[in-house]
């Protein structure tokens, strides 16, 4: 959310609107940085797990057009400076050199931060539509907050069972 922009909200259902333009520029942006997270990931299980998130995420984007419709909105975009910070964290490691396994270990920890940031930016929206009584897109919502804490979990079951171990 661009707190350092001046913008005036006034109730709860333009703060929700501008939660999900932010949330929509995030998810374009990943669908732009997960390939190259994918390609520069050592490790097949983690790998596919990068692609695979790739094609959530390209559904995600499709729910938030979703919400947008529902909310009788074009989709439009406000930039997320979060996910510009979360993606150039992770862009310093597709640019670094060094042992496999601790790269791995390093997108790792990067792909976690990204998850983190969403999950707590899609509760909000969600709380936010629950309480405009909105309970459709307080679902659509729901349905993206499921699949980045799985994805969070995934990405750490990778790293507990496989990465961190040949890191070491
Ligand atoms: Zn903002
Ligand atoms: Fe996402
Ligand atoms: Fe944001
Ligand atoms: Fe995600």
């Amino acid at each position: 959310m661009g707190i350092f922009t001046s913008e005036e909200f006034n109730s709860l259902q333009e703060l929700f609107e501008h939660e999900i333009k932010d949330l929509y520029d995030a998810e374009l942006r990943l669908v732009e940085a997960l390939p190259k997270m994918a390609k520069k990931a050592h490790d097949p299980a983690l790998k596919k797990a990068f692609n695979d998130h790739l094609k959530e995420t390209e559904v995600q984007v499709e729910r938030l057009e979703e919400v947008f419709s529902k909310l009788g909105r074009e989709p439009e975009r406000v930039k997320c400076p979060a996910m510009v910070g979360l993606i150039s964290e992770g862009d310093e490691i597709i640019d670094a050199t060094g042992d496999p396994d601790v790269l791995d270990a390093a997108l790792i920890g990067a792909a976690n931060r990204v998850e983190h940031y969403e999950i707590a930016a899609y509760g909000t929206a969600r709380t936010f539509a629950r309480r405009l009584g909105n309970s459709y897109v307080a679902e659509l919502l729901q349905q993206t907050l499921d699949e980045e804490g799985a994805a969070d979990k995934k990405l750490t079951s990778i790293a507990e069972r496989k990465v961190n171990p040949a890191a070491v």
